[in-house]
């Protein structure tokens, strides 16, 4: 199989050379030229395999140029046990007859990014070697908070690499900033910087795209990587989870064998829910996708109107991760339902950057709409979906998978669809402590306590064990203690790498 770029199909690489490179050269994403099938017996044959032997059925589809021993040195490296506190890696929890909470929050870092970034560095040191790639990876990200510590997670002590991250001094809740502080590994660095998110983000951009700077790496035997959503190393792992649920369905006798289901997502970049369709392209059994957003609800207003309008007010949500008006991996959703029309992307992503706005035309948005559904909820709500929660069914869920479940309850009321449903769970509520207690009734229970107190105090609410990656950030010492300015980056850099 090939990797084609949605913006120049006539641009073909191995999937080694779309995971080295991450982007193409004219900004497209790479996608396969053609989906596997997947049929009904392969499906149910899954119900009885491990999550490592799921993942090897879904990655050795794609990544056709890996051999048999490289895919199972990824994938056993990234899913053990002691990495997830489970051997299931991504359970899936029953709610009631109709709703099921697929638990993607088990990872080292609590949020589901590991799904993905436990095993790209896997991925990615393989990719170097098999086309040759001599120099070591540096791993630059910005963070506004779960992405860079899953990342620093996934990438500490691999062997041919070196991960560096920049956080907002003053944009990353306590208990983020303290997990990347912390750090530990031999090949990692981390710096606050002196402003936001966009700020770190920008000097991030600068380092990418410094010509001079590329050159000098290059002499010292470095060559710079991102750890992003659009990176397709990070995008077909999370296919496995869908299979997965699905799976674990079956054999606990909750569906018949090609019944469909729903899939509810708590979206931002699009790289979650894309992954879900792409599992229904290869034959996996949904009926709908509910898209759920916060109040930056870009994808809800997209999905039905057909226009997408970035050119909004930004809000500040208890539900951060989701808070973002450009999902860039919709671009590959866009040229699957156009008939991979490269031209049409195109032209639509060079609007989004120049005017922030393009509109679908009327044949896409139909396709569109067959299968997706979207909606949105504010922090209220999101807070009333975490009480309501623990009180039906004694579960206490974080504040992203309680906008998918607010959603996914405005969905059912309107429409009645009674079909069973898949709600991706993708944090634990353990890592945003403050706004769960809050919602579960009581200010008084935050006011004046630290973040090993709010931990506690959760516990005992919800009867669930802190995870243990949380619980041992008490006794851990502060490494990284490096502040910078926002024009400093490239230096902490060059420090990082001993340049000359
Ligand atoms: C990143 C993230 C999301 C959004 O996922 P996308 O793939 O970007 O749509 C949702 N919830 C949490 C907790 C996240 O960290």
């Amino acid at each position: 199989m090939q990797y084609q770029s949605t913006r120049d199909k006539s641009i073909k690489v191995t999937a080694a050379e779309a995971i080295k490179q991450g982007l193409s050269t004219e900004g497209g994403l790479f996608v396969p030229d053609s989906f596997p099938s997947v049929s009904l017996e392969e499906i149910e044959e899954l119900a009885d395999k491990s999550y490592t032997e799921r993942a090897y059925f879904v990655l050795s589809k794609f990544l056709t140029d890996f051999s048999e021993e490289e895919l199972l040195y990824c994938i056993n490296n990234a899913y053990t046990k002691e990495k997830f506190e489970t051997n299931s890696i991504a359970p899936l929890y029953k709610l009631n007859d109709s709703t099921y909470v697929l638990e993607l929050w088990h990872g080292p870092t609590c949020a589901f990014k590991d799904m993905a970034l436990q095993i790209l560095p896997y991925l990615l040191t393989t990719s170097m070697k098999k086309t040759n790639e001599k120099d070591e990876v540096v791993i630059l990200v910005a963070t506004s908070g779960d992405t860079g510590k899953a990342a620093l997670e996934g990438f500490k002590d691999v062997e041919g690499t070196r991960i560096i991250v920049f956080y907002p001094n003053n944009g990353v809740s306590e208990i983020q900033k303290l997990q990347m502080v912390t750090q530990e590994g031999n090949n990692v660095s981390v710096a606050a910087v002196n402003g936001n998110f966009d700020d770190a983000q920008n000097g991030v951009k600068r380092i990418f795209t410094d010509g001079e700077y590329a050159k000098l790496l290059e002499k010292n035997q470095f060559k710079l990587s991102s750890a992003n959503s659009i990176n397709w190393g990070r995008l077909v792992p999370q296919i496995v989870y869908y299979f997965s649920a699905y799976a674990d369905m079956l054999k606990n006798g909750e569906i018949k064998p090609g019944e469909e289901i729903n899939v509810v997502v708590p979206t931002g970049n699009f790289g979650n829910i894309l992954a879900s369709y792409y599992a229904k392209k290869m034959g996996l059994p949904v009926k709908k996708f509910i898209c759920a957003s916060n109040e930056n609800n870009v994808l809800t207003e997209f999905i039905e109107t057909g226009i997408y309008n970035k050119n909004r007010e930004f809000h500040t949500t208890i539900s951060p991760s989701m808070d973002i008006l450009i999902s860039s991996n919709l671009e590959r959703f866009l040229f699957d339902l156009t008939g991979e029309d490269d031209k049409a992307v195109s032209k639509w992503m060079e609007a989004l950057n120049r005017d922030g706005v393009y509109e679908i035309p009327a044949d896409v948005k139909g396709k569109l709409t067959s299968m997706f559904a979207a909606g949105c909820c504010d922090d209220k709500e999101t807070m009333a979906a975490i009480k309501d929660c623990a009180e039906k069914y004694d579960y206490v869920i974080d504040t992203h998978t309680a906008v998918a479940k607010a959603v996914y309850d405005n969905y059912v009321k309107e429409t009645g669809d009674s079909t069973k449903t898949v709600i991706a769970s993708t944090a634990s509520p353990f890592k945003f402590n403050q706004s769960v207690l809050i919602a579960l009734g009581d200010y008084s229970s935050v006011a004046g306590k630290n973040e090993f107190e709010l931990l506690q105090e959760l516990s005992e609410k919800s009867r669930m064990q802190i995870p243990k990656s949380l619980a041992a950030l008490q006794d851990k010492s502060v490494i990284f203690d490096l502040v910078c300015g926002k024009e400093e980056m490239q230096e902490v850099v060059s420090d990082f790498l001993m340049l000359e």
